[in-house]
């Protein structure tokens, strides 16, 4: 019997990260994850198999090219919208694509010269990725830097994270998983010996307020990362800044008593503000855009952020 390859589903594999952990990184981004933040800003990572994505700016109109009107055998991609070229003011029409009609077979993709309609979600093998992970070798040696996996939620593909750890380690490059903590925690329990930094996300200490907002409850996240510190690991703290969901004083003052009852296993607190740049990528999928578009809060509220937990004892607070 043929034996199966073991492979994950990568949405992104980014070089020379300094935002996924110490030092200069890469990061492997895996599709899939079980929460629905509103101010999500990878909508490509949410769902798990993979996806058409489309992006007009790069249609040169089908005048010139319309070869995805003619692989397309539903009907998905009519003529669109007429543009007017930012170079020499020439117009054109762009291509539509019917989602409805859309059953991603993914022909499209094969023939766009321009790579306007692309996959999104291509499965790697350990070994694939590992090709590429290893020619950055010396910058991650020179900058304290390694390997970040990330989605997504990469312990939704906890086979493959599993293995792609194991494979860093085996060739002694420094490892980071950044997680939602929202999986079993037997899962979290393989990665570990092999994890050498959990990026861990606190979006909201109220368990029914988390839930509403972002579809899950969040006791299991609280509780892995309580296990996470007991067991030895080491958890950099990250807390997206959201406008009118875990802003206030109230909710800061929890995440700050809850970070201190993690004790030393954290080694660093991350502040993320709001940021509404994604909303772009949403229309690259066809879907309509993040359920919340707020106005980002500025430096000096982010400073009273960080104020309020160092005045709680919470030490190495950074705003991202
Ligand atoms: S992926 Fe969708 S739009 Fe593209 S060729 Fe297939 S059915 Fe048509
Ligand atoms: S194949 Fe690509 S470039 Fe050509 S018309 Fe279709 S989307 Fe535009």
């Amino acid at each position: 019997m043929e034996e199966k390859v073991l492979t994950g589903k990568l949405y992104d594999l980014q070089g020379y990260s300094v935002h996924d952990g110490p030092g200069i990184r890469n990061t492997v981004f895996l599709k899939g994850c079980p929460l629905r933040c509103p101010w999500c800003h990878s909508p490509e990572s949410q769902e798990f198999p993979t996806e058409l994505n489309w992006m007009e700016i790069r249609c040169v109109g089908v005048e010139e090219c319309g070869k995805c009107i003619q692989a397309c055998t539903r009907g998905a991609i009519t003529k669109g919208d007429e543009k007017v070229s930012l170079k020499d003011d020439h117009v054109y029409t762009v291509v539509k694509v019917e989602r409805l009609k859309c059953d991603e077979c993914f022909a499209c993709t094969e023939v766009c010269p321009h790579t306007a309609l692309y996959k999104c979600g291509t499965d790697y093998t350990v070994e694939k990725v590992m090709d590429r992970l290893r020619r950055d070798k010396p910058f991650y040696k020179r900058s304290g830097g390694g390997v970040t996996i990330s989605g997504g939620e990469c312990l939704c593909q906890p086979e493959f994270t599993l293995a792609l750890l194991k494979a860093c380690k085996a060739e002694d490059i420094h490892t980071a998983v950044d997680t939602t903590g929202f999986v079993r925690w037997e899962i979290i329990e393989q990665v570990l010996p092999y994890t050498d930094l959990f990026l861990y996300d606190l979006k909201q200490m109220d368990s029914d307020l988390h839930r509403r907002v972002i579809g899950v409850p969040n006791e299991l996240i609280l509780e892995n990362a309580k296990k996470i510190a007991a067991a030895g690991g080491k958890l950099q703290i990250r807390i997206p800044t959201i406008p009118m969901f875990n802003d206030n004083d109230k909710s800061y003052r929890a995440f700050g008593e809850f970070i201190l009852e993690l004790g030393d296993a954290v080694t660093q607190v991350q502040l993320l503000p709001y940021h509404n740049l994604g909303v772009v990528k949403w229309e690259r999928l066809g879907r309509s855009g993040p359920a919340l578009e707020a106005t980002p809060p500025t430096e000096e509220f982010m400073q009273t952020r960080k104020k309020l937990l160092e005045d709680m004892g919470v030490k190495n607070v950074v705003i991202h």
